[in-house]
């Protein structure tokens, strides 16, 4: 009997499985379903052009027999039956890819306000898109990488921009408080205004309906604005795994597998899985897993930003790092980051050439670890 593959969500670690599935032969049925109503799509264009881009051609799906279930969310899950049950009834399957992402944090004052956005899904960038008009006043509550590219990407529109993070430093947790600094200059230097270890008051009065006139922050200013942007990280979409094993966290190792028979899962949906790149590996691993085929060990981390024509990267990891080395200066740079004399990761900014190098040196390092502290 040919496998049956069910795909539960539709983004990037859905469309790899799927094409990996094909690519490899198999010939069984694979459905995606997706709680979102058009075919998968690529995030990062979001926050950097407003818009979306389909992985595919909608032809793709009917050519390669990839059946997409739109508009359908699932809503829980029984494993003893192999059964996904939807908002409209229930879909069998023998092996099952959980790849439903991540959603993002809310603010409990600030949910459901007219004015006030996230960026998740192509409707959430056409929604934001028709606010960022020039002279508008946009607050972008979370100085992260969205938050920063979305800062960006209005002040190119004209829009007058606060970026408010609650950390002394943006980025601190990830680069540490020398590169996260250089990050809060940037935007700056571009006429955002930052405020830093600057929380949202969130204990706004509920006024059911009603925009956001003004924020006020942690030291009791208030910023009027016309338009809000909450970008303070996200949640794995675990709700309808509830009651599994995977509802406190969905856990893989390198070939996607979760501790639950013919369960697989890609994405960020997987714990301490938020960036494109391993959603397109698991992605992948998922389906190789299933096919029996070996899967590769992950290579080291990566991560991409676009911000005011920048092109950034980061190789690796700065968590923990002691020493920064600096190649260059100003808006070109490549900082190679140790710790205790190993190299441990590589933020590069407008050096894109120079990302297969960094990556090289990286592996190089990371696989022989005593050397390197030597
Ligand atoms: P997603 O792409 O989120 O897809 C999950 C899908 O599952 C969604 O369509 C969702 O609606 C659906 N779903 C959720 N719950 C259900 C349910 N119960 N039933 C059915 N369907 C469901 N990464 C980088 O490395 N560099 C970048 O520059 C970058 N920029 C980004 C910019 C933005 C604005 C965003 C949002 C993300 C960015 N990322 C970036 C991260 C990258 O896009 C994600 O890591 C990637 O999209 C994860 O893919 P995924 O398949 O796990 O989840």
């Amino acid at each position: 009997m040919l496998s049956n593959v069910l795909i539960v969500g539709g983004g990037l670690a859905a469309q790899r499985a799927a094409e990996t599935l094909r690519a490899r032969d198999h010939r069984g049925p694979i459905r995606i379903v997706c709680a979102e109503p058009c075919a998968p799509y690529d995030r990062p264009p979001l926050s950097k052009e407003l818009t979306a881009t389909g992985f595919r051609p909608p032809s793709w799906y009917a050519e390669n027999e990839v059946e997409l279930l739109l508009g359908r969310r699932a809503a829980g899950l029984d494993l003893a039956g192999r059964r996904v049950i939807t908002d409209d009834g229930s879909l069998s399957y023998d092996s099952l890819i959980v790849a439903t992402g991540a959603h993002p944090r809310r603010l409990p004052g600030l949910a459901g306000r007219p004015n006030v956005f996230e960026l998740r899904s192509v409707a959430d960038a056409v929604a934001l898109r028709s606010v960022l008009v020039p002279g508008a006043r946009l607050a972008i509550v979370g100085a992260g990488f969205v938050g920063q590219e979305v800062a960006a990407t209005a002040r190119g529109l004209g829009v007058d921009v606060t970026l408010i993070e609650a950390a002394d430093v943006p980025l601190a947790h990830v680069l540490g408080p020398r590169l996260g600094g250089w990050f809060a200059e940037l935007h700056r230097a571009e006429g955002v205004r930052v405020e830093l270890g600057a929380g949202v008051e969130t204990a706004l009065p509920a006024v059911a309906g009603a925009p956001v006139r003004s924020l006020v922050l942690a030291d009791g200013r208030s910023l009027e604005v016309d338009a809000v942007l909450v970008a303070i990280g996200v949640v794995p979409e675990t709700r309808w795994l509830a009651g599994t094993p995977l509802a406190g966290g969905v856990v893989v190792d390198a070939g996607a597998r979760t501790v639950v028979p013919h369960v697989l899962a890609g994405g960020d949906v997987v714990r301490g899985c938020e960036h494109w790149e391993p959603a397109a590996r698991l992605g992948a691993a998922a389906a190789r897993s299933i096919l029996g085929l070996p899967v590769a060990p992950a290579p080291p981390e990566s991560f991409w930003s676009d911000q005011y024509g920048l092109r950034i990267h980061l190789v690796g990891s700065a968590v923990g790092a002691d020493a920064i080395e600096f190649d260059g200066a100003g808006r070109s740079f490549a900082a190679a980051l140790h710790r205790r004399g190993a190299l441990v990761g590589a933020l590069l900014v407008d050096r894109p050439r120079e990302l297969p190098v960094w990556r090289r040196r990286l592996a190089d390092a990371l696989s022989q670890p005593e050397r390197n502290a030597a």
